[in-house]
């Protein structure tokens, strides 16, 4: 890639949400687009403030992608100057030691590697189901879908389920950049309802806990027989309860996931999940609140490619949303116009 600028970009990490995704979209934008990214107050509004163990690991594998120069790559610093090679396509192992979420990796040098010049195999360890993270599911039907509908893609494997605190999960990912330029598409309409069912992983725990999460998310929601499915779980790899849910439309798929927790019934767990797929069938939009984030980015990488406007409906705009599109537009010359009220809000993206 050329670079738009040498002067980095100039990041506060606190601004907006003030999470990480901040600092990953930093990272996927400044190795995409190689401009050096300078960010200040990383996560500084968190109760543990700065660079964690998984933003660490986002740090390096992006770096390792694009031989990067890095200055402030430490646990629980709160600046960071990151300035990129080119990118490169190859085959890459990052591994997160614990269970920090390695799909959050993955969405750190997914949208660099989705530019390259040849296809990348990237092997992921680390957690694969954790709560504030795209789990692997989410990824694998409702993310990747859209990376394709782009010209490219994204082909996931799940070797093996990762939750917290154990960890030990393991992916591989392989993306395989478009021909051309990455395509715009609008996605505004959902589509005819095709299917619904929900899924329980719940290794090490006593059957009778997703048994009950299930049966109580079948009741709220008129599911029955197949569309409630015990997850199959491999040995030693829990203690973990992911709760998923999968809608399928004409023209798009979504999935939301609920954690167990100690502190938690079954059923309330059950109940949380079903209010949040409530509050999506209610809405006309396209897409969730947490795909809204994540198609920002991929949308506004086809904008600026394929110079043509796109636009997404969504049932909510999160502050994760606002705050990823004021900072791809730091990156990109694009502008986001984002309009809410009625049954959808509306996201659009142009070229500047
Ligand atoms: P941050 O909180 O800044 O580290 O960002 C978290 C990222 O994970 C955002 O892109 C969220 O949309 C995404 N995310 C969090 N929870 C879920 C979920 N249940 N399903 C899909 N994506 C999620």
């Amino acid at each position: 890639m050329t670079n738009i600028q040498e002067k980095p970009i100039e990041l506060d990490g606190s601004q907006g949400e003030g999470g990480g995704q901040i600092l990953r979209t930093g990272l996927a934008l400044s190795v995409a687009t190689g401009q050096p990214l300078a960010i200040e107050k990383i996560r500084a509004g968190r109760a543990k403030p700065g660079l964690m163990r998984q933003h660490l690991a986002c740090v390096n594998a992006a770096a390792a992608i694009s031989g990067a120069q890095v200055e402030g790559a430490e646990l629980g610093s709160q600046s960071l100057r990151f300035t990129p090679g080119a990118v490169r396509a190859g085959e890459y192992r990052f591994a997160i030691s614990g269970a920090g979420s390695c799909m959050l990796v993955l969405q750190t040098v997914l949208p660099p590697l989705l530019l390259a010049g040849a296809q990348s195999r990237v092997h992921l360890s680390g957690g694969t189901h954790n709560p504030m993270a795209p789990p692997f599911h989410f990824l694998e039907r409702a993310f990747a879908p859209l990376v394709r509908r782009l010209g490219a893609d994204l082909q996931l494997t799940l070797r093996r389920c990762g939750f917290y605190p154990a960890g030990g999960g393991e992916v591989e990912a392989v993306v395989v950049p478009a021909a051309g330029p990455l395509q715009p598409f609008d996605l505004i309409a959902r589509g005819a309802h095709r299917a619904g069912h929900a899924e329980c992983l719940a290794p090490g725990l006593p059957r009778h806990v997703p048994t009950r999460e299930l049966d109580t998310l079948g009741g709220a929601m008129g599911w029955s027989g197949e569309q409630l499915r015990l997850g199959a779980v491999r040995q030693n790899e829990g203690p973990g309860n992911a709760l998923m849910a999968t809608l399928a439309y004409e023209h798009v798929t979504e999935v939301f996931t609920a954690f167990g927790e100690k502190s938690m019934s079954a059923e309330q767990v059950a109940h949380g999940l079903a209010r949040e797929l409530r509050a999506f069938q209610k809405s006309e939009a396209a897409v969730g609140p947490h795909l809204a984030d994540q198609l920002a980015l991929l949308q506004a990488l086809a904008a600026w490619q394929g110079r043509k406007a796109c636009a997404f409906t969504c049932s909510e705009v999160t502050e994760h949303t606002r705050t990823n599109c004021a900072v791809i537009e730091r990156f990109l010359p694009v502008r986001f116009a984002i309009a809410e009220g009625g049954d959808a809000c509306r996201v659009q993206v142009a070229p500047a």
